[in-house]
């Protein structure tokens, strides 16, 4: 297994286990027959129990990458298990399409939420009814009340970083006022936005989250799992902490910005478990850095807006971070991993280089994805001594070549040399620059897995553009035959047979932005979208290409790592994706 990289959650999961020690596995969220026990149901023993908790209102990124990849992995390492939760509780932007589209990430990227012939597959809004009995607790044991002052008010009187808060003139009003209150909120009484639940604690916090945060409001939206049952939703910070205990969770997992709400996770967790509604031992909250990409932007947000703009063609267009588009690029799921596995977990944001994910897969494809030849900027070469040499122009002289250098077992690819084949535009040069060893008048170079041939010229257009280029074959050269070494050459040329080489619509990708940190200082992301970040060129694939499936990785000498792209590809209209180059220029 590969070094772990430093990681501070590892050092205190150990701990835990060791404290563990001897003592019984957490099975219940309760006591069996109560509500806690009820709302998540009986869960196998685990001693350590993480979650991912993907709200279902868009497509993951690869910072959720991070997240999926530190919880699973953590339960996997420790005999734990980690369930996958769809935080639901805000039905306003949740769809069932991003519900599907999460699993089918999540388990693209190599992860499982079965476990044991079990599914710990969850969502927070079966938990509703829990939930609500819980803010009932809350409101009979004077720690929350029904809040009537209007938006404006309660965010006048929150105060800020250097002024304490004003307590609303409905704080003290009594248990049974405010459990009437809720009630009337549950059952449709007053409209939208009218009044909030919230809890009562410390208007003077110096912690602003702790001024009384609100836990339930009245919201009439339908929810794509309860339907029209609720017209009053649970806060995020409310719910989040009473699904993590229901499910028995250990180590709550979750990105800094969540540091200054961990205090209310405490307090909520104790005062139910004081209020016999939750069993002790309760979850912890731990917080590390996010982690971020350069040349994209992750908030989900802002990728929407590249989607709704046509910016980009969709939220699996290969240049977006969602796993998604990353897929469609063709990164594998492996380079995903290694790639958020080699940032480590820490306390501070990390901002990772693009180059780092492109190392990642290229050490992951190289030693696995057959070769071909492609020839991306199509010229004509035209070799003028054919029949002389093979006797007809009609002749086909087959040539091969191993389908990976390393890899016998991957086969050998068939290809074959005509009178007319296409080279890369820049293999001719009629004035060569110094250093310059491939093609131009005078010169001898390699056809690869051919034949020496020696440029005599080329033919121009009316415009004196290159036509095509003029070259003969120097005879007993053949790749592969006895003294085809004889004639030392410096060049290497990649073709493809005019006659049997396959059109193709190549799709090549740049970052998306000009600048590492698009969003940066508040800058609008927009204004660095980079205007060449997506080339489409017809190119000419060797015939081995020719019953690509959608989905193949190939290296194309020369050129990088390609895929047959997973929507449009055919075998009759070829599309391939351009996932990296052969090595880093992420600093050019
Ligand atoms: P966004 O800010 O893009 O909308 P989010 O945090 O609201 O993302 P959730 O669906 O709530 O999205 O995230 C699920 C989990 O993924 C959370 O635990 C969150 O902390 C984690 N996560 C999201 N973005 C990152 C990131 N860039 N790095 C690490 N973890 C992340
Ligand atoms: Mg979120
Ligand atoms: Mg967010």
């Amino acid at each position: 297994e590969a070094l772990k990289p430093n990681n501070f959650l590892r050092t205190i999961i150990e701990r835990d286990l060791e404290q563990q020690e001897g003592q019984p596995a957490r099975h219940f969220a309760g006591t069996p027959g109560d509500a806690a026990h009820h709302a998540a149901g009986p869960l196998d023993p685990a001693k350590i129990r993480t979650r991912f908790p993907p709200e279902p209102n868009g497509y993951l990124h690869i910072g959720h990458a991070k997240s999926i990849c530190l919880n699973f992995g953590l339960a996997r390492d420790y005999g734990g298990i980690c369930h996958l939760r769809f935080d639901d509780t805000n039905p306003e932007k949740e769809e069932q399409e991003y519900v599907d589209a999460i699993k089918e990430m999540v388990t693209w990227l190599g992860w499982s939420w079965e476990a044991g012939g079990t599914s710990h597959l969850f969502s927070a809004s079966n938990y509703f009814d829990f939930m609500y009995r819980a803010a009932e607790y809350l409101v009979t044991a004077g720690l929350a009340y029904v809040d009537e002052q209007t938006p404006d008010e309660m965010r006048a009187n929150r105060g800020d970083f250097s002024t304490p808060g004003t307590d609303s003139p409905f704080r003290d009003r009594s248990p049974e006022a405010n459990l009437a209150r809720l009630r009337e909120m549950r059952d449709g009484t007053h409209p939208d936005g009218a009044m909030v639940l919230r809890a009562k604690i410390d208007m003077a916090s110096p912690n602003i989250n702790m001024r009384d945060p609100a836990l339930y409001r009245i919201r009439r939206a339908h929810h794509h799992n309860t339907g029209d049952k609720w017209c009053i939703y649970p806060m995020y910070t409310f719910a989040h902490p009473i699904e993590d205990a229901l499910e028995r969770i250990t180590h709550s997992i979750c990105t800094l910005e969540f540091e200054d709400q961990r205090p209310f996770y405490d307090w909520l967790l104790n005062h139910l478990a004081d209020g016999g509604l939750l069993a002790r031992p309760l979850p912890h909250q731990y917080e590390f850095g996010r982690l971020n990409l350069s040349y994209v932007v992750t908030s989900k947000r802002k990728l929407r807006q590249l989607v709704d703009e046509g910016h980009v063609d969709g939220w699996d267009d290969p240049r977006m971070p969602t796993l998604v588009g990353m897929r469609r690029r063709g990164y594998t799921p492996e380079a995903v991993r290694a790639m958020v596995e080699s940032t480590g977990v820490t306390k501070t944001n990390a901002w990772l280089d693009y180059g780092v994910l492109d190392g990642c897969l290229r050490a992951d494809l190289e030693g696995k994805a057959a070769r071909a030849m492609a020839v991306l900027d199509p010229v004509k070469l035209k070799l003028t001594n054919y029949a002389d040499i093979f006797g007809s122009l009609e002749h086909r002289e087959p040539c091969s070549a191993p389908a990976h250098p390393h890899l016998p077992e991957l086969g050998t690819r068939q290809f074959s040399l005509g009178p007319e084949l296409w080279i890369e535009h820049e293999d001719f040069m009629e004035a060569p620059v110094k250093g310059y060893h491939r093609l131009y008048p005078g010169n001898k170079a390699r056809l690869k897995a051919g034949y020496v041939i020696e440029c005599s010229g080329c033919e121009k257009n009316e415009a004196g553009e290159i036509a095509a280029v003029l070259a003969t074959i120097v005879p007993d050269t053949k790749s592969g035959t006895p003294g085809a070494d004889a004639v030392k050459v410096k060049g290497v040329i990649t073709w493809v047979g005019v006659h049997e080489g396959i059109a193709a619509e190549l799709r090549l990708y740049d970052r998306l932005f000009t600048e590492a940190q698009p969003d940066a200082g508040g800058r609008d992301f927009l204004e660095v979208l980079n205007p060449a970040s997506k080339k489409v060129v017809t190119g000419y694939l060797e015939p081995s290409l020719a019953a690509a499936a959608a989905d193949l990785k190939v290296q194309f000498e020369r050129h990088g790592y390609f895929v047959a792209d997973r929507i449009d590809h055919r075998a009759d209209k070829p599309v391939f994706n351009k996932i990296t180059g052969l090595r880093d220029n992420w600093g050019k």
